[in-house]
């Protein structure tokens, strides 16, 4: 897994909130929890109360951090992610697992919270320094509270999803016929 990858964590961690019409909360419960990292192997057995704790207080710094990005607050930003480096370092291991070559895990030991937190704040960290802090955002759909990282050739990404992009684009349609029926009486 790369770090690219871990940077993805982040922003599937503070989007597990519920974003725009989605379903809700997934750390309302342990069952939540289990499927937010189903698919990650190095997370996904032995999740504790103490780690949905720990990943939730996670989620509102992660979701600051993304807050500080979308202000174009660039110090308030490597602050908050400096402060999350500090309080949970990687560790690098090479490991040579399933037969494949020799590879760097980055967060083989503590619990399932510190392996994500360890690798959510090494991947961003990662990510802003190759993309650059504008390409760090909050969803533009109202009432939604999700984020994103714009990977996108023409830096152009307003939404967390395609669900949020569409719902914003149909209410803009809405608003737009309301205007233009109004016009004609
Ligand atoms: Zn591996
Ligand atoms: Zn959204």
């Amino acid at each position: 897994m790369d770090l690219n990858s871990y940077a993805e964590l982040a922003v599937r961690l503070v989007n597990s909130a519920g974003t725009g019409g989605r379903d809700g909360d997934l750390l309302a419960n342990l069952d939540g929890l289990r499927a937010l990292v189903a698919d990650r192997q190095h997370l996904n057995h032995g999740v504790t109360r103490n780690d949905l704790q720990a990943l939730r207080a996670l989620r509102a710094e992660l979701g600051a951090f993304f807050a500080s990005c979308a202000a174009g607050d660039g110090e308030d930003a490597a602050d908050r992610l400096n402060a999350l480096l500090i309080q949970h370092p990687v560790h690098p291991q090479l490991s040579g697992h399933d037969g494949q070559p020799w590879h760097v895990h980055y967060t083989d030991s503590g619990s399932v919270a510190d392996k994500y937190a360890a690798g959510a704040a090494m991947g961003l960290a990662v990510r802003l320094t190759d993309l650059g802090i504008e390409r760090f955002g909050s969803c533009q759909a109202p009432g939604c509270t999700g984020v994103y990282i714009d990977t996108g050739a023409g830096k152009t990404r307003r939404y967390c999803s395609e669900l949020c992009m569409n719902r914003a684009n149909l209410s803009a349609l809405c608003a737009a016929r309301r205007g233009s029926a109004a016009s004609l009486t």
